[in-house]
């Protein structure tokens, strides 16, 4: 019995729960990934992320044939090209691991319906991506957590499940199943060039399953040990920059979790014991806004918080366009952006310090940050970004309410050198340190190098924030 399964944000074959549940039922798993226009038209695309994610397919079209089975790629709306695929193939099953996302939800639950009319069976409700399904994890009362410290204590007492078995020994489509499956739509993987995306630059992580494997062994020999210590420092590399990874499930998280466990048996000392939790914690704050987005899909449309709901942001292009570009005048808000609109990728403490920015600074909409930060992240991905952009913002769930970042004090904390300033604004490379980090360069400096006067002044307008903010509290 043939069963298709369809890959989304799992590109991988090692550790992938609905594909080792598929090839528990049969031999003949048959892979299928759709390129959905639904996803790609929208404005919010990152040109980098989907050149990793069409790395990671054709890495994984390779295990696939490695195994004795193929990747099929359909370019369609899946809520037609699924069922459709599945009936001209005579599949039995199709097998999916689920996304808590409110667009996949939907759209999973149509194609069920369209399956069952054609007596396909969808068999299993697997969650893959997350180390705990959203039910698993409630309060005492049996809701969902909206503060992170109780989900933690509770998420990180329940027991974890050990990575899955790897598809081995698939078989594949036969030479006239494969000729029926092109004329329902399969073709040959395209370029992220051949859909319009442009990215010419290296990639943070190489795209994969081997390459995010390599990664994290890299890293939980090393950085992990130090993480609590070194992963504020935007000029160390001392975070995992597995990210993408995550997001695309290049790797299992299974496996990401026992890795953390192997790492706490080899350590010895309580110090590099708290370095390790430290990094789980931030797993387990991926698990935490996922099962956000699942529970309150109205996340994914504004502030959570009433106090944010009627904020009266203000509108101003010019403000926004400097932050864009890097060009605000703040050393660390334009190194961070800087890096961001480079790389596709921005250091945790600087998503931080610039969403500050924005929000309490600029007085402009957290919406419009966290759209342009899906625009240029290989990592984008709607409950994490989210759920930084509402915390930054104070409009989430999270129940403590102002954090104004000032930006002076975060790069004389965390970039003391201006390592991470210079290797980002090329023009202050060769100025003191003392200017870099505190942001008070002279104007004759500033105009000497070309460098942008500060477009506002942060002790008036976290002022203003907070009068705005206070005003909020008062009217509801
Ligand atoms: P590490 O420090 O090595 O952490 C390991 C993994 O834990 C990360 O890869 C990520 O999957 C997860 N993680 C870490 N911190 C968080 C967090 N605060 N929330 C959720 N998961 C976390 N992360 C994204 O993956 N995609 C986004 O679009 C995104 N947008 C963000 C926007 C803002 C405003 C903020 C403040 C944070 C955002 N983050 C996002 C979270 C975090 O900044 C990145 O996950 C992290 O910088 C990725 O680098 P890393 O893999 O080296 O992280």
């Amino acid at each position: 019995d043939l069963i298709l399964f369809w890959h989304r944000r799992d590109l991988r074959i090692s550790d992938n729960t609905g594909l080792a549940a598929a090839r528990s039922h049969s031999s003949k798993v048959v892979g299928v990934f759709c390129l959905d226009p639904n996803i790609l038209e929208r404005d919010d695309i990152a040109p980098v992320r989907v050149t990793y994610m069409i790395g990671c397919l054709q890495a994984l079209q390779k295990r696939y044939a490695e195994v004795g089975s193929q990747l099929l790629i359909l370019h369609a709306n899946p809520l037609q090209a699924i069922p459709a695929l599945a009936a001209a193939l005579k599949a039995k099953a199709v097998f999916w691991n689920w996304d808590v996302e409110p667009y996949s939800l939907i759209r999973d639950r149509t194609i069920i319906d369209a399956l069952k009319e054609q007596g396909i069976q969808f068999l299993d409700q697997n969650w893959d991506q997350i180390l705990h399904f959203p039910e698993e994890i409630r309060s005492g009362l049996n809701q969902p957590y909206t503060v992170y410290t109780p989900f933690w204590k509770n998420w990180i007492s329940k027991p974890k499940a050990n990575p899955v078995a790897t598809l081995e020994n698939a078989e594949g489509l036969t030479e006239a199943e494969a000729e029926i499956a092109k004329l329902n739509g399969a073709i040959a993987l395209p370029t992220a060039k051949d859909l319009g995306f442009l990215w010419d630059r290296d990639l943070v992580i190489a795209p994969g399953e081997a390459a995010a494997l390599e990664k994290l062994e890299e890293f939980t020999n090393s950085a992990i040990y130090e993480y609590k210590e070194q992963r504020d420092f935007p000029a160390v590399n001392g975070t995992s920059q597995l990210s993408a990874a995550f997001k695309f499930g290049a790797i299992g998280i299974r496996t990401v979790w026992q890795a953390t466990l192997e790492a706490l048996q080899n350590s010895r000392s309580d110090e590099t014991q708290i370095n390790i939790r430290t990094w789980q914690q931030e797993i387990a704050w991926r698990d935490f806004y996922q099962h956000a987005m699942y529970n309150f899909p109205e996340l994914a449309e504004g502030a959570f918080r009433e106090t944010l709901k009627n904020f009266p942001w203000q509108i101003n292009e010019e403000y926004f366009q400097a932050w864009c570009e890097g060009k605000t005048g703040y050393p660390i808000v334009d190194a961070a952006m800087r890096q961001m609109n480079e790389l596709g990728w921005m250091h945790n403490r600087c998503r931080m310090i610039v969403a500050s920015f924005l929000t309490k600074d600029l007085l402009i909409n957290p919406q419009l940050g966290e759209k342009y930060f899906m625009q240029k992240l290989i990592d984008g991905d709607l409950s994490a970004n989210n759920g930084g952009w509402q915390w930054s913002a104070s409009s989430g769930m999270d129940p403590k309410p102002l954090r104004i970042f000032n930006p002076a004090s975060q790069a004389q904390k965390f970039d003391p050198e201006g390592e991470y300033i210079r290797e980002w604004v090329s023009e202050l490379r060769s100025m003191d340190t003392e200017y870099l980090v505190t942001g008070k360069i002279p104007a004759s400096e500033r105009d000497a190098v070309g460098y942008p006067h500060p477009i506002v002044d942060h002790n008036l307008q976290q002022r203003q924030f907070k009068g705005l903010y206070q005003q909020q509290r008062e009217s509801i």
